[in-house]
């Protein structure tokens, strides 16, 4: 199969659909793979990488999308890119359809074959493709929590790990998913006193059993949250109600009960947010200050750590390329009930139930 990887032109998205390694791992299967010039720069790869791994690098985005019967992207293509996708096409990236009209009503009209990855979905009901960029940001959120501790920066001026003499930091982990999780680990590595709180008693059971000694587990409650925040130098709020709007389990009034300089992440912006004074901010100014509590809350936390992102992201959605590429989309799909799931609009119909309702429109 011929496959097309072009450079994101979505405003700060530094990630590409497929890394060199896992061109090799097409070109070894004898697809071809026209990669755009410098389409994987910002993410720490060169042209000469992709060249060496069996590729073919084209000049123009037009080039890689004529050339190719199947597209290999990261995030849903914008307005400039619609005219460029063809009839039969697969495109195989993020779309998520339900949050816009326009974008469906454009991937309609282009008949092409849309396989979205945040629907691709495991028998357990797992969404594999979005998993990396949630380890991504949990792990980041704890990076950023330190650093915005920082007296400079307005934090408390607390080390999270305290030297020997002086104790370590206070975190507590709203969601004990996989946010959850890769933020607890990261805080009880640099030696910080944890508590991660969930309502799934079973999640909790789990994580007690992996977790260093550093790290207790908490049924979530408002109470047992307010009980917390006097003594609590950061939050990160990485709750998760799939499908509904993130519950809001830090009100405006709690914020009086925290001291001055703590700081609060809230990871769950992208679903709203589960603080009361969440609103979305950007890498460019990623916090503010609420009666002296430092908010951050940037929604595309993986943009900022594009190598590691494309990695992530490449590691997961590679083995579907190979099946796409080797079978084509429906052989591939019949085969594998997961891929199926990914199935979102095809040849000019939506063949995917939420977002046929999402617009009132025929499946
Ligand atoms: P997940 O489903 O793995 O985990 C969510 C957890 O929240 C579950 O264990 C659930 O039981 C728990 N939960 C639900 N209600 C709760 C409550 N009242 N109190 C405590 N815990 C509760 O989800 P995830 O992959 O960890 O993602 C978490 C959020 O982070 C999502 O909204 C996701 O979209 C977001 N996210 C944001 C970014 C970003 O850049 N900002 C990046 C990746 C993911």
């Amino acid at each position: 199969m011929k496959i097309g990887v072009p450079i994101e032109i979505k405003n700060n998205e530094n990630r590409v659909g497929m890394t060199p390694s896992g061109v090799f791992e097409l070109t070894k299967r004898n697809h071809t793979v026209y990669v755009q010039k410098n389409a994987g720069f910002n993410s720490g790869f060169l042209d000469e990488d992709y060249v060496g791994a069996g590729a073919t690098i084209v000049d123009s985005i037009e080039a890689v999308y004529d050339a190719a019967e199947m597209i290999v992207k990261v995030k849903e293509p914008i307005e400039p890119e619609y005219k460029l996708i063809k009839p039969n096409q697969v495109v195989f990236t993020y779309f998520h359809f339900a949050s816009s009209e326009v974008l469906t009503n454009a991937m309609i009209d282009s008949k092409a074959i849309c396989i979205a990855y945040e629907t691709v979905e495991d028998k357990d009901g797992a969404l594999p493709l979005l998993i990396p960029m949630s380890e991504v940001a949990g792990r980041m959120s704890v990076q950023q929590g330190a650093k915005y501790l920082e007296k400079p920066i307005k934090g408390r001026g607390i080390l999270l790990g305290g030297i020997p003499g002086v104790p370590p930091a206070h975190v507590m982990v709203l969601g004990g998913g996989v946010v959850g999780i890769q933020a607890a680990k990261m805080a009880a590595g640099l030696g910080a006193n944890v508590t991660i709180m969930d309502i799934n008693m079973k999640q909790l059971r789990y994580i007690a059993d992996i977790m260093p000694a550093n790290v207790n587990t908490e049924f979530s409650s408002e109470y047992n949250i307010r009980r917390h925040l006097p003594k609590t130098d950061l939050i990160i709020g990485g709750v998760l109600i799939k499908g509904a709007k993130a519950p809001k389990l830090i009100t405006k009034d709690m914020l009086k009960d925290m001291r001055p300089g703590t700081v609060i992440v809230d990871v769950a912006v992208d679903q709203g947010g589960c603080f009361e004074t969440t609103k979305p901010t950007t890498h460019e100014e990623p916090t503010y200050i609420i009666d002296d509590v430092v908010h951050y809350s940037v929604a595309n936390m993986p943009g900022a750590v594009p190598y590691t992102s494309t990695v992530g992201l490449t590691n997961v959605t590679l083995p579907y390329v190979i099946k796409l590429a080797n079978d084509g989309w429906e052989k591939a799909c019949d085969n594998n009930a997961s891929l199926a799931k990914g199935l979102n609009i095809v040849k000019g119909k939506i063949v995917y139930k939420e977002i046929a309702e999402a617009f009132d429109m025929q499946m």
